[in-house]
C-alpha cells in the first residue's frame, strides 16, 4: 500500500464492491459456545486488498473515500465471505470405490467391507501401483474443484501408502501440488491409517516401522506439519496410538486424530492428553470425552457427511458439544470411500440440518475454527485487516442462504492471496 500524494488516498490493488453484505467471523482464535454464532454482517460493505492481504473492510463509501484501487471487483449484489477452510481431507488417491458404496446401500458395513479386503486397503493398492505423475495430475484436478467450490485452504493427508517409500511419495505429491496450485495445502502424515496387508499378522512390527523409520524420515524431509492416526478398535488401539503420538510429538509434529468414529474408545480423551490441535469424527464420543476436549482446548472437527455415507445411525453430537462450550470446525473428510464430496457448502447444509447449527455457526466453523484447527487463525479464516485476502463472492442475497440452499455451488468468484483465481 502506498500513499497517493494528489488526494491523500492509499493505493490498493483491488476493491470488492457492490456486495449486499460481507459476512465473517472475527478474531484470531477458535470461537466456542455462544460465541460460535458471532458472525459479523456488514450490509453494503466492501473489502480492500493490497498485495496478498486485506487492507480494509467496512462501508463501501468509507473505503472508496480512503482507497484508490487499481481494479474493482463487482459483487453484483451478492454476499462476500472468507474462503472456506477444509480441515480434514484425503485428496491423494488412485481409483474410486463406487462398488463399496453399492455394497453399503445393499446393507454391508464399513468394517465388514474393510475386513473383506476393501476399504482403505483397496485404495492403498491403487496408490502403490500408480505413478507419481498421475497422482499429481489427479490431485491438481481435485484442487481445481476445491477452488471452484470456494475452498481456499485444504488439509491433505497421506495414509494410502503405508510404507516409508509410498508415504513419502504421497507427501511429495502434496508438496509439489502445493507449489503449483493457488489453493494452499496443509500436509499431514497419516502412516497410522491402517495396517498394510504385509503386516497383517505382525502388527507391532508396523508400529515399530512407524516410530523408528517413517516418522523420523518424514520429519527429516520436512514433508508434514501434522501427524494423524486412526485410533479405533479394528486399527490402532490406545496403547499403540500413545506410542506413535509420543514419537511424533518428540519429532516436532503437531497432532490431529481420527477418534471415536465407530466405537467410544476414549480417543477424545487421548487427543486431550496429547494436546492435539484437533480431534476428528467423534460420532461415538462420550460426555467425558467432550469434557476432556473442552478442558484441553482441542477443536472437534465434525464431518457430518461421513455418517450419511456410511449409513451410520450414530451421528456426531455437535449441538451437545457447542452447548458444552466447544469450538467445532466442520469439514468434508473428502476421500474415495467414506465421503466422496469436496463441497463445503454441502457440509454446511448438513451441519445445519443434522447438528442443528445456525447459519452463523456453520460459517464460523467452516472458516475461522477450521483455520484454528490448522494453527492458522492468525492468517486466514476471517475478513479482517492484515489477514490473507482469501474471499468468495457468492451469488446469494445473504449469508443465511449458504446453509439453506442445497445442491448447487453458489460460488461466483474466488480470490486467493489477493488474486482472482476463479470466476464463473
Ligand atoms: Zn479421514
Amino acid at each position: 500500500m502506498s500513499q497517493d500524494k494528489s488526494n491523500g488516498q492509499e493505493r490498493v490493488d483491488l476493491l470488492v464492491v457492490g456486495a449486499a453484505e460481507v459476512a465473517t467471523a472475527m478474531g484470531q482464535e477458535a470461537l466456542g459456545g455462544a460465541r460460535l454464532a458471532g458472525c459479523h454482517v456488514g450490509k453494503g460493505w466492501a473489502v480492500a486488498v493490497a498485495g496478498e492481504r486485506i487492507a480494509g473492510v467496512g462501508p463501501e463509501a468509507e473505503l472508496r473515500a480512503r482507497f484508490q484501487a487499481d481494479a474493482e471487483l463487482d459483487a453484483c449484489g451478492g454476499t462476500v465471505v472468507p474462503g472456506f477452510v477444509d480441515s480434514h481431507t484425503h485428496p491423494v488417491f488412485a481409483g474410486t470405490r463406487e462398488d463399496e458404496f453399492e455394497m453399503r446401500t445393499g446393507g454391508a458395513t464399513y468394517v465388514e467391507i474393510g475386513l473383506a479386503g476393501g476399504g482403505i486397503l483397496s485404495t492403498v493398492r491403487g496408490v502403490r501401483e500408480e505413478s507419481t505423475e498421475v497422482l499429481l495430475a489427479q490431485l491438481l484436478m481435485r484442487m481445481d474443484r476445491f477452488l471452484e467450490l470456494g475452498t481456499t485452504t485444504v488439509e491433505a493427508k497421506s495414509g494410502y501408502g503405508l510404507s516409508t517409500e509410498m508415504e513419502i511419495k504421497m507427501l511429495r505429491v502434496i508438496a509439489e501440488a502445493n507449489r503449483m496450485h493457488p489453493v494452499d495445502l496443509v500436509p499431514t502424515f497419516l502412516g497410522a491409517h491402517e495396517y498394510p496387508e504385509e503386516y497383517r499378522d505382525r502388527r507391532s512390527d508396523y508400529v515399530d516401522l512407524l516410530v523408528k523409520e517413517m516418522l523420523p524420515r518424514v520429519a527429516e524431509e520436512k514433508l508434514a506439519e501434522y501427524c494423524d492416526i486412526f485410533t479405533e478398535t479394528h486399527v490402532f488401539g490406545l496403547e499403540d496410538s500413545r506410542r506413535i503420538l509420543t514419537t511424533a510429538k518428540d519429532l516436532g509434529f503437531r497432532l490431529r486424530l481420527h477418534v471415536d468414529q465407530l466405537t467410544p474408545l476414549g480417543g477424545a480423551e487421548l487427543a486431550a492428553e496429547f494436546g492435539a490441535d484437533s480431534a476428528d469424527h467423534l460420532e461415538c464420543v462420550t460426555d467425558k470425552g467432550i469434557e476432556a476436549l473442552g478442558d484441553a482446548g482441542v477443536i472437534p472437527v465434525i464431518c457430518p457427511l461421513v455418517a450419511l455415507y456410511l449409513r451410520q445411525e450414530q451421528e456426531v453430537p455437535g449441538r451437545r458439544m457447542i452447548d458444552a462450550g466447544l469450538a467445532p470446525a466442520i469439514a468434508t473428510d473428502f476421500n474415495p470411500g467414506s465421503c466422496y464430496t469436496q463441497s463445503m457448502p454441502e457440509v454446511m447444509t448438513w451441519s445445519a440440518l443434522r447438528m442443528r447449527m445456525s447459519a452463523s455457526e456453520v460459517l464460523t466453523a467452516a472458516t475461522l475454527n477450521a483455520a484454528a484447527s490448522l494453527n492458522r487463525a492468525d492468517d486466514i479464516g476471517t475478513l479482517e485487516v492484515g489477514k490473507r485476502a482469501d474471499l468468495l463472492v457468492l451469488d446469494l442475497p445473504n449469508y443465511k442462504h449458504l446453509a439453506y440452499e442445497l445442491g448447487r455451488s453458489p460460488v461466483r468468484v474466488v480470490v486467493k492471496n489477493g488474486q482472482v483465481q476463479f470466476q464463473k
